[in-house]
């Protein structure tokens, strides 16, 4: 297979353009992509008619304004190429301008939060140049996807890309500032840049279409633990499977085509989990790239008579999945600006906008949360597998022990390991950064030259963290450029403007151990937020702090804050009621009949033993087992329909998110148990469904 070949085959990219638009009309386009703006309508028809030529080449017969509205996923509708037939009932392939600009979906079903009425259904969607447009091979036969925005007529945001690409012109501008107070006059751009390691679970097709939970919520709702589990670690970084390697092969292939860096592979920690991760990139690109990863993994996996799941949490007494997103901020002459430097300057510049990073995630470490948070992500965050919900930054020993001497003497001039001390002048040492990263456990880890925000819920889009990210490190850099360029003495303003941020927001910096429950004390006595779940993490999108940082930046409007909100309890609610509703017809449907005839020839066997005079102890035991255990379950459901009709009666909103959290949820756990005990008496033939053990171990 040649890899330079395939890779980026189904993009019209950059280079693509160069080769296939007059001169003139591909310089319209490369300043578009890199300073912003609108392509003339003339360009916009020449662009289009380029654009459906290269895809009719490629058998593609639609096109699609390809978007990621506020349901986390991405949508399309297709549109042929095809137009009226001609006179003489020719037809003519025709793809104009307007149509790659702008789209009118009717897209009155997609949430908004009640920001467009739905008798105003329309929204548009718009191009966004700086994603590439590409051709996605599936059933339907290879489609033209063009990445767009999605807004209301009246150009409110409701998708997750529009804010993503205000939050980039808003960190780019503000990093812009900083570097220039340190002498870089060349850089015109500062791009977030963003690589995303995905986990997924791989299990038998076959298998998981015969449980409910899995077809409907994505996860198992009921299920006893296997004999096994991931104790032996012998799945992570294990020799990958046939049958799953060759998966693996496939999504590989079409992600090259479609321009994906698919890098790394491998197996992860429990059985059947696996990770996949690209190369970074732009954090635009990277937010797309990221859904085609997940799309990818699905369509392929079908292919293989096998199942992807994405969700956070799909077995108990496994690690759960999650996705790290690697975040560092470069500028377009290619320095990241993560990276120290060699000299004292270059160093300066580091530890200040590592200082405004601190202040910028401790100051907003509600909306971080709230950022990583999702239904799925609930079963994870706080357990002993994943970062604690407690937002925390992970620095290394050196650069912590930097920090230290810096707020309590003003001066760091000894490294504690490693190089030795040029500082130059000052006050600040030049340092090399110990890159080894020893903590796993950090919610948001500095890794050397980017930072690792581990929170991230494996099936939600980075958009919205991301977005945060970049909104919150504006805020600061924003602040301490208003500072420092109205500064006499800038050495000693930035000197002393770090020690200030430093020792503020130095109660974020904690490197020992997450997981434990010292930290969880500890961080309350510094008094960082502990945010529990996702119902209690939404507030944070509308507090006076986040709606003025949005503002400000023109990342959300107040009302888009809102929408966001009502959004997210409602998507709550619904999850959770689907689960509950899929409990309750398993329990019904399945395992109380398929135990009732098992207590039935438990019954059958005592009777015949006692007839024939033999010990029926055993059988009449265990069925008195299996009958406590059933009216356990029989009570649990009856709790649980109640209070899921109850609940589902409520007035979408805020309160019915949290009857959700606080009663339907626990009532779940409560019909879980007995459920599961039952899983562990009944026989194995009786039992209606695959269990754990032949969904996780026999892929
Ligand atoms: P890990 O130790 O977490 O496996 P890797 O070095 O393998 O770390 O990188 C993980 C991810 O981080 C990859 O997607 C990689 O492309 C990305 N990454 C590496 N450097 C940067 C950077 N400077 N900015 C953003 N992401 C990066
Ligand atoms: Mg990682």
């Amino acid at each position: 297979m040649n890899v330079e070949e395939i890779f980026a085959s189904n993009v019209f990219t950059i280079g693509t353009m160069k080769e296939r638009l007059p001169e003139e009309a591909y310089e319209e386009i490369e300043s578009v992509i890199e300073n912003g703006g609108e392509l003339s309508p003339a360009t916009a028809d020449i662009v289009a008619g380029a654009m459906k030529e290269w895809a009719i080449e490629k058998g593609a017969t639609h096109y699609t304004h390809w978007f990621q509205p506020l349901t986390g996923i991405t949508a399309e509708k297709h549109d042929s190429f095809i137009s009226h037939p001609d006179e003489k009932g020719r037809m003519i392939m025709e793809f104009k301008g307007k149509e790659l600009i702008k789209g009118e979906p009717d897209a009155s079903s997609f949430p908004s939060g009640g920001l467009r009425a739905t008798f105003e259904a329309r929204g548009y969607t718009a191009w966004d140049i700086t994603s590439p447009a590409f051709i996605k091979e599936t059933a339907t036969g290879p489609t033209l996807c063009i990445p767009t925005a999605f807004c209301s007529y009246t150009g409110e945001a409701l998708d997750k890309k529009t804010p993503l690409l205000r939050s980039m012109e808003a960190i780019s501008k503000q990093a812009v500032r900083i570097i220039r107070l340190f002498g870089n006059t060349d850089a015109t751009k500062v791009t977030p840049c963003v690589g995303a390691e995905q986990e997924y679970f791989l299990v038998d097709q076959n298998k998981a279409l015969q449980r409910e939970d899995l077809i409907f919520s994505g996860r198992t709702l009921y299920g006893a633990s296997a004999p096994k589990g991931q104790e032996m670690d012998d799945h992570y970084f294990g020799v990958i499977r046939e049958r799953v390697g060759s998966f693996m092969h496939d999504v590989n292939i079409e992600l090259w085509k479609l321009g994906v860096t698919s890098k790394t592979q491998h197996n992860e920690a429990a059985p059947a989990q696996h990770e996949i991760a690209p190369i970074y990139e732009s954090a635009n690109i990277a937010v797309d790239h990221n859904q085609l990863v997940m799309e990818t993994l699905k369509r392929v996996a079908g292919q293989h008579g096998l199942r992807c799941l994405l969700h956070e949490k799909p077995f108990e007494g496994v690690n759960g999945s999650g996705k790290h997103d690697n975040w560092s901020i470069v500028t377009d002459t290619g320095i990241n600006l993560l990276e120290p430097g060699i000299s004292p300057n270059e160093n300066i510049q580091f530890l200040l906008i590592l200082a405004c990073i601190l202040k910028a995630v401790d100051t907003h470490a509600d909306l971080l949360r709230q950022s990583a948070a999702n239904v799925g992500n609930d079963h994870r965050l706080g357990g002993m597998e994943a970062p604690p919900a407690i937002i925390s930054v992970f620095l290394g020993e050196q650069l912590e022990d930097v920090v230290k001497q810096l707020v309590e003497t003003g001066i760091a001039s000894k490294l504690i390991e490693g190089g030795t001390l040029q500082t130059g002048v000052s006050t600040l040492p030049d340092f090399e950064i110990d890159a080894t990263d020893r903590n796993r456990t950090s919610p948001f880890a500095f890794t050397g030259n980017k930072f690792e925000f581990r929170m991230v819920g494996s099936e939600d889009s980075i958009g919205s963290p991301n977005t945060i990210l970049n909104a919150i490190v504006a805020e600061s850099f924003c602040e301490a450029a208003d500072i420092l360029e109205k500064a006499d003495d800038f050495d000693r303003a930035v000197h002393d403007l770090i020690k200030e941020y430093l020792t503020k927001h130095q109660r974020i910096i904690f490197n020992g151990d997450g997981y434990s429950e010292e930290w969880v004390r500890e961080a309350a006595r510094r008094g960082l937020p502990n945010i529990p779940s996702m119902v209690e993490s939404v507030s944070a999108l509308t507090t006076e702090k986040s709606i003025k940082l949005f503002e400000r930046f023109g990342i959300f409007t107040k009302a888009e804050l809102e929408s966001r909100a009502e959004i997210l309890y409602e998507q709550y609610a619904k999850t959770i009621n689907i689960e509950a509703l899929t409990m309750i017809d398993m329990a019904n449907k399945q395992i109380i009949p398929s135990v009732i005839e098992y207590s039935n020839m438990l019954a059958d066997t005592v009777i015949k033993m006692k007839q024939a005079g033999a010990d029926a102890s055993v059988s009449s035991e265990l069925l008195g087992k299996v009958n406590t255990r059933l009216s356990e379950m029989r009570d649990a459901l009856s709790t649980l329909t109640k209070d899921e009709r109850n609940a589902s009666s409520m007035k979408r909103g805020k309160e019915q998110a949290f009857i959700y959290r606080k009663e339907i949820v626990p009532a779940m756990n409560a019909l879980r148990k007995p459920a599961d005990e039952l899983e562990m008496l009944v026989g194995r033939e009786y039992w209606p469904f695959p269990t754990y053990a032949d969904l996780i171990f026999e892929v």
